[in-house]
């Protein structure tokens, strides 16, 4: 339970930190809040060289308003998210979700940018980017791009992050007023990853759905975005036989993977449950 050596850095600028990325080469890993990386380094799974700390660099921090866009720097920490009016006031998914990732001590240190970084297809923040139509800013020693959520996740631990490249910036659409949503997960105790979790984010019209997009945590290697049922849903007042029929189009596109959360059966019905609620909970909310 003790990491390998490592050199340690702390860079004050962006630049700087991809300059060190780009040189060290493999061997360097950023460090943001260190809550998925430090346990990984314990348990030898991973053994970077060398830790680039992102601490020192500033303009990762803070979460402002773009027009239409609500920008939130990737050293946001998972509490500064749960604390902040313009999340709470904009985009109150993100604070709902962040309160069920693992307790506050996780959350005072973790950060958003860390959380969708990682990979982990438990990281709860993931499928809610892809609900919420996240696109992320990467910047690398060849410039900024810019990629959407939908697009980033390729398998467990891979992502379209490019060797040199740092995750900065995470932006995300202000959904229409009125919007309702919903992240249900559930899981085996306070503070744990989901055995299977739904975000949805919808709008209503005359009382019944007029867009809806659903993203799905820890039910395949990568977070999902379950587009046909959440195309099944549009004009309808999300009666039961509806409910039930986007919950099977959710689960056509689950893959969990058994383990101590449960078979893979059980997580994919309970994935299809999840959807249901989250659907249920967000009309609700909608106005
Ligand atoms: P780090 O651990 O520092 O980094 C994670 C990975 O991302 C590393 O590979 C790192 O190199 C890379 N990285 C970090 N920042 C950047 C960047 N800006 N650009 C490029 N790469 C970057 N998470 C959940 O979602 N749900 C949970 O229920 C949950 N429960 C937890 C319970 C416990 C007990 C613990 C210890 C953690 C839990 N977590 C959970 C994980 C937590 O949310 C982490 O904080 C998060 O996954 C990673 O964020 P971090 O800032 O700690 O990143």
């Amino acid at each position: 339970m003790i990491p390998g050596p490592f050199q340690f850095h702390r860079p004050q600028s962006v630049a700087d930190a991809v300059k060190l990325l780009s040189t060290l080469g493999d061997e360097a890993r950023p460090l943001a809040g260190g809550h998925s990386l430090v346990p990984m380094m314990k348990l030898r799974l991973a053994t970077p060289e060398h830790l680039i700390d992102l601490h020192g660099i500033g303009s990762l921090k803070g979460i402002r308003r773009e027009g239409d866009t609500l920008v939130i720097g990737a050293m946001t920490t998972q509490h500064e998210l749960v604390a902040s009016p313009e999340i709470a006031a904009l985009v109150p998914i993100v604070k709902e979700t962040s309160l069920q990732i693992a307790d506050p001590q996780v959350r005072y240190r973790g950060t958003l940018g860390g959380n969708v970084a990682n990979g982990d297809p438990g990281n709860d923040m993931p499928g809610l980017m892809m609900a919420l139509g996240a696109r992320y800013r990467l910047e690398g020693p060849d410039g900024a791009r810019d990629v959407d959520a939908v697009d980033f996740y390729q398998g467990a631990y891979f992502t379209a992050l490019e060797p040199g490249e740092l995750l900065t910036e995470i932006a995300i659409p202000v959904p229409p007023s009125g919007h309702g949503y919903a992240y249900e997960k559930l899981k085996r105790k306070i503070g744990d990853y989901a055995t299977a979790a739904a975000a949805v984010v919808l709008t209503l019209s005359a009382g019944k759905v007029a867009t809806c997009r659903i993203g799905l945590t820890n039910l395949s290697e990568t977070p999902l975005l379950a587009e046909d049922a959440a195309a099944c849903v549009i004009g309808t007042t999300l009666d039961e036989a509806t409910l039930a029929k986007a919950a099977d189009l959710a689960r056509a596109v689950m893959q969990p993977a058994a383990d101590g959360r449960g078979p893979a059966e059980y997580r994919t019905h309970v994935g299809g449950i999840m959807v249901m609620r989250a659907l249920k909970r967000a009309a609700a909310k909608a106005v």
